[in-house]
């Protein structure tokens, strides 16, 4: 079987992880033909737009990317370029797997979570209105007729849309992830306790949903402060979680945290028949083309792609590989090693080769 995939190499350290993981699923033998687009601050160096429209074209035509982390250059006029992408396809689904994978780092072994994100509201609805504007006070004169509690006269306003919908979906999308993927519960993570209406709509969804798969997979509610304390204590505790936007986004990181760092952390962006695929981290600037971050997050966001196109076993070989590099704990990136200014540290490409040479021994 061939593929068609867009590939986006990113900012900062982007072509660098991202050229990792290619040498590993080239070694895995498929045969992917890569349409190569640019978006964010390489886009603008070269005269163009932040998002081109022929980046967009590519990834609605072969509808699967991968992707490096893009660059949102400050007062470009997009909040986030990444932002954008998700919600132009209405990439709903954020999936963030955590799993130890033998990380010398990880705080605790046998970790193995997924973290499922809902991803086109909430507080990243980019619904906001700016202190002293005559918007906003229009907005806050009318908030504080109808609300019993009022607002702070000068005050700036974010709007945290959650609807019934979008919630319905992400957490339908999180049951059939289970059943699919042989996971056993599910934590819808909230904060109805405080936002009543909003986070109440979440949970209430959530309840009304899990009754359609009762008997196989087991649910329950958590309070995503509660959640971020018993994570970090009691990590087998969790399955799965789905969480409303803004908490998905501060938990992934927490996730990445306890597996030993952001640069071990992948992600993947799932619509209807739409999927981008990429690294959880940021394209850290200060790292960039010094050939020395870890690649293990986009090189692990590459497998979750191969398996969304039906390549299980390569996808799995690839998981596989990288978890034997950690076991023999040679080659590591410098985010990998007790001093992180060891001179041994393994490079990038140092440990892209690694990843290979495991993929040839299984
Ligand atoms: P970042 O994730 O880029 O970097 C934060 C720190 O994490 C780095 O300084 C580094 O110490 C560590 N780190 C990140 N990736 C690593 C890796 N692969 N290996 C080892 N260490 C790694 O976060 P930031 O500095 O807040 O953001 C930089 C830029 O990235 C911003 O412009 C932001 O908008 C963008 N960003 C993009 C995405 C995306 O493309 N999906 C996500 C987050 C941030």
């Amino acid at each position: 079987m061939s593929y068609k995939v867009t590939l986006i190499p990113g900012d900062g350290i982007g072509p660098e992880v991202i050229q990792a993981a290619l040498v590993c699923v080239d070694a895995l033998g498929l045969d992917i033909k890569w349409e190569k687009r640019i978006a964010g601050k390489t886009s603008m160096g070269q005269g163009g737009e932040l998002l081109p429209k022929d980046t967009i074209d590519s990834i609605k035509s072969n509808r699967i990317a991968l992707k490096g982390p893009i660059t949102t250059p400050v007062g470009s006029g997009f909040r986030s370029i990444n932002v954008a992408i998700r919600q132009l396809f209405d990439l709903y689904a954020c999936l963030r797997p955590i799993k130890s994978f033998n990380s010398p780092k990880a705080l605790y072994k046998d970790i193995d979570l997924v973290i499922v994100r809902e991803n086109t509201e909430d507080l990243y609805a980019g619904v906001e209105f700016k202190e002293k504007d005559s918007d906003t006070d229009k907005l806050l004169e009318s908030i504080n007729k109808m609300a019993e509690k009022k607002v702070r006269p000068g005050s700036a306003i974010s709007i945290k849309p959650i609807s019934r919908n979008a919630s319905e979906r992400i957490i339908k999308f999180a049951f059939e992830y289970a059943l699919g993927n042989n996971r056993k519960k599910i934590s819808c993570i909230h904060k109805a306790n405080i936002m009543k209406y909003t986070d109440g709509l979440f949970l209430d969804s959530f309840i009304q949903i899990a009754q359609n798969y009762k008997g196989k997979i087991e649910y329950n509610d958590v309070i995503v402060d509660n959640l971020a304390m018993q994570l970090t204590q009691k990590p087998e505790n969790f399955d799965m979680l789905v969480l409303p936007n803004l908490y998905g986004d501060i938990i992934s990181d927490l996730g990445a945290g306890l597996v030993g760092g952001l640069g071990l952390a992948p992600g993947a962006n799932i619509g209807q028949n739409i999927a981008v695929f990429e690294p959880t981290h940021g394209s850290a600037p200060r790292h960039a083309g010094k050939n020395k971050v870890n690649p293990t997050a986009t090189i692990l966001s590459a497998a979750l792609m191969i398996k969304y196109l039906g390549e299980t076993e390569k996808a799995l070989r690839l998981e596989k590989a990288v978890a034997a590099v950690f076991k023999e704990a040679k080659v590591l990136t410098y985010d990998l090693m007790p001093d992180r200014n060891d001179p041994n540290a393994a490079t990038t490409q140092e440990f892209a080769e690694a990843v290979v040479k495991q993929i040839k021994n299984l």
